[in-house]
């Protein structure tokens, strides 16, 4: 018999910022495993695209009979889209922030839930780079602050990395375990927080050596792809999966380390991410990255000089 993994301490309702990639499918996963979730963005248009997109996803999955319609019904009716940070945080015991990749502004945020939040409740980045005490001081809380890591596409990817910062208590991080296990994700606990955590420190190695092998004319990013899926049996080449993630996040995740830890070939990583995004080429959700994703299948298109 499989024991059901705990979940004490995770309870009540989960508020998500930001209604992106991430915090969409962040906040659609949980309410899926009967969290009650308050959804926030600044950006109301978005905040409509989260929503919308997540009910079609939920009506694609009754159409497959992958889900019941009562359950797909429950799910959608569990999620609710606010603009009011302020009175979204009042009423929840947990916070998970997902806006954009930038420390000020993630700082921001941090105060502002430290603000309106239950003095019980505790405070999740979801920052793919940024470890949590360089958000943790802008509240009165550090010790209830940590990293909640998950993975692109949360309704596919199953880990969640729980980051412990230096701060973190020990409750803090059995609470952010229990809501991973609530949220029908398997965590893993990075004691000591290190930028990147511990599946970006890796994929960003061999990122940066992709870009490095680009931007020495080596080979093209398609024939790159190529030789990482077929040689190492990865299911998407470091050029489709960042295309997947998004030109301007992996920019930001980049250029942060570039800053911090400045390996060799993150300069050659950022130049090349700089001239894609320069050119409005952020990868798949803008329709071309260094694929064009207007055709099928998508046809590679080599960075703009
Ligand atoms: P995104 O650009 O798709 O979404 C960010 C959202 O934040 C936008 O909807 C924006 O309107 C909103 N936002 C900006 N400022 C805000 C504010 N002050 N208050 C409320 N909402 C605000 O970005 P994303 O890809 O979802 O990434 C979000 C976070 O998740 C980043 O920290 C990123 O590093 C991390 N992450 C991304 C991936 C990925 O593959 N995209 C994977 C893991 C983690």
């Amino acid at each position: 018999m499989t024991v059901p993994a705990p979940t004490e301490g995770a309870e009540g309702q989960l508020l998500v910022v930001g209604a992106g990639t991430m915090g969409a499918q962040i906040a659609q996963q949980a309410a899926l495993h009967g969290v009650d979730v308050a959804l926030v963005d600044v950006n109301a248009q978005q905040l409509q695209h989260a929503m919308a997109s997540n009910l079609e996803w939920l009506e694609r999955r009754v159409d497959k009979g992958k889900l019941e319609p009562q359950a797909a019904d429950a799910a959608a009716n569990r999620v609710t889209p606010m603009d009011d940070l302020a009175a979204a945080a009042a009423g929840s015991a947990w916070a998970i922030e997902a806006v954009v990749e930038n420390a000020e502004v993630k700082r921001d945020i941090f105060a502002a839930l430290d603000a309106h939040l239950p003095a019980q409740a505790g405070i999740a980045t979801n920052s793919s780079n940024i470890v949590v005490s360089r958000l943790a001081d802008a509240t009165g809380r550090p010790d209830r602050c940590c990293n909640m890591h998950f993975f692109h596409p949360v309704l596919v990817m199953d880990l969640c990395e729980v980051v412990r910062g230096p701060a973190t208590s020990d409750e803090t991080c059995a609470r952010a375990v229990a809501w991973s296990h609530r949220m029908g994700r398997t965590p893993i606990v990075v004691e000591k927080e290190i930028d990147g955590f511990i599946v970006n420190r890796i994929l960003g190695a061999a990122s940066r050596e992709a870009f490095a092998l680009l931007a020495g004319r080596v080979a093209s990013a398609e024939d790159i792809d190529i030789a990482v899926k077929r040689g190492l049996n990865w299911p998407m080449g470091p050029f489709q999966l960042s295309d997947f993630s998004g030109l301007d996040t992996v920019l930001g995740v980049r250029r942060d380390r570039m800053e911090r830890e400045a390996a060799p070939g993150d300069v050659a990583t950022v130049e090349i991410l700089e001239r894609m995004v320069g050119a409005g080429r952020l990868g798949r959700k803008s329709g071309r990255g260094f694929y064009d994703y207007a055709v099928d299948p998508p046809a590679p298109l080599p960075p703009p000089d």
